[in-house]
This record gives C-alpha cells, structure tokens and sequence, in this order.
C-alpha cells in the first residue's frame, strides 16, 4: 500500500502564531490548528520524511512513525529544519516484541538535499554534521548527509523519487516526484522554472501538494493565483494545499478552490 500524510500544513509561524493569534482563521474549526511543514511517504516498506521540522516529534508521535529510511529537504530554511535533533530517535530500533529501544549499531539516518541545503544544514547545524569527533559527550543524530542534483533520479527501497528544481522564493528550493507522479510535493515557490513544468506536464500527476502561505500573492511565495494557474497547466488528479500562514482559514480557502482542490490539515492522510 502508498500512502502519504500531510504530517503539518502550517506556513513558517503555524496557526495560532504567537504574534497574531489565529490571524483570519476561525478558532472553532480544528482544521486551523496547524503544525510546520513536513510529508511523509509510505510504500510498503519504505518510509521517506520530507523536512523535519520544529514540530517533527509530535507529528512522528500521532502518525506512530518509528522507522525512516530517508529524510529528503526542500531547503534549509527554519520552519523545515529545526526538529533535526529529534532525528536521533530514528537512530534507534524499537524490538516489536519487547518494545526496547536499541541502538542500531554504525547506523545513521541517510538525508538527501542538493548541495547548497547541504551546505546550509551544515552549517546551521554543525555540531550535529560535523566531521571532527565530538569531544564532549553529547547526544546528537547520526546523519548521512547524501548531495542530490535536479533532474537525476534516486531509488529508496520501493521508491523512485525524482528532485526538481523551483523558484520565486528566497532560495532555489527542492520539489520531489515519487514514482514518476503518484506524489507531486512542490516546495515554497513562487515560479516554477520552464524546465521544471514542461516534466511536470509529460507525466500523469495523481497527487500534487504545493504551498498556500497567503491567499494573496506576496513577496516570496505564491497566492491562489499563481497556484492555480500551474494547476491548469500540470492537471493532477488532485491537489492538496499546505504551508497554510493564519491567513488562511481551511472553509474561505475551501471555497476559493476549484474542483479537485482543497486546502490540508495536520495530520491528512492521502491514499495513492
Ligand atoms: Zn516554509
Ligand atoms: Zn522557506
């Protein structure tokens, strides 16, 4: 069975944020309390995790995620990065019938980003992908960073995922197809690249989840516009908006959707 869930719909401050509360959001609608970005990805015994961020623990916790085989970044930035240090839990195997918690022995946690969000993880989290032994003993994740390029597809396990390239954000970020378009995860954006498109139009899109973070367009991320002109153009079977800010209440965005469309909420499981 393929499966993926929307393990958080929020933008950067989740809903409520500190500063703003619930913003435009109704209170009373439970679709509006949202964590920060993060997928997963299923299929049989594979198990993918697209960005972690600082709410990773609790939406690994709901969804009874125990294993991954990979963590796959779209970029660096805070609200997908931050929950990194929890990864350490994923460095430890739970025995089904005792229930311990072991340490897998030399067994690190592979993540899979293009070289630039490498090199920005690295150094945002350095005592965590350092190369010098750590004197001090500190608990830290065990992570296999792995570079991966544009339009060069890799295999995890079941799984072929292809990283496409996107744009109009304040960096060039990462989107992935899984198995030539059962999932479609498109990052912050705000442009697609022609390059980019043009695959995303020669293959069937079952599922496509791209960011909502304001109705509006604004300075770095696409609005409703923008998003459903590329929804035209790529016609997924289904499309599936996340990275909702507090400008975004679930039924006004609902009602903003065409067919096939709709707004996503923590903890979304989506069938392929
Ligand atoms: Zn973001
Ligand atoms: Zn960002």
């Amino acid at each position: 069975m393929t499966k993926a869930i929307i393990l958080g719909s929020g933008a950067a401050s989740g809903v409520p944020t500190i500063s703003d509360g619930w913003g435009a959001c109704d209170a009373s609608e439970s679709k509006n309390r949202r964590s920060r970005a993060g997928v997963y990805f299923e299929d049989g015994a594979t198990h993918i995790l697209i960005d972690s961020s600082a709410d990773v623990r609790e939406q690994l916790i709901a969804n009874n995620i125990r294993r991954l085989n990979a963590v796959f970044y779209t970029h660096a930035h805070a609200d997908h990065t931050m929950g990194i240090d929890d990864l350490r839990a994923l460095n430890y195997h739970i025995d089904d019938i005792t229930g311990m918690q072991k340490k897998v022995q030399g067994q690190a946690l592979d993540i899979y980003a293009v070289e630039p969000h490498i090199a920005e993880i690295r150094r945002r989290f350095a005592y965590v992908l350092t190369d010098e032994k750590v004197r001090e003993q500190t608990h830290r994740p065990q992570l296999c960073p792995h570079e991966i390029q544009f339009g060069q597809p890799i295999i995890i396990g079941s799984v072929k995922i292809m990283p496409l390239e996107f744009a109009g954000h304040t960096v060039v970020t990462t989107g992935y197809v899984f198995n030539d378009g059962q999932l479609v995860l498109i990052p912050d954006y705000k442009e697609i690249p022609a390059q980019t498109l043009a695959y995303l139009q020669k293959i069937d899109v079952n599922v496509l989840i791209m960011p909502l973070t304001a109705v509006e367009e604004c300075r770095y991320h696409a609005g409703i516009d923008i998003d459903k002109h590329y929804i035209a153009q790529i016609r997924p079977q289904r499309t599936v908006l996340t990275h909702l800010g507090a400008k975004c209440d679930y039924q006004t965005v609902l009602q903003l959707c065409p067919p096939h469309v709709e707004p996503a909420f923590d903890n979304m499981a989506l069938e392929l």
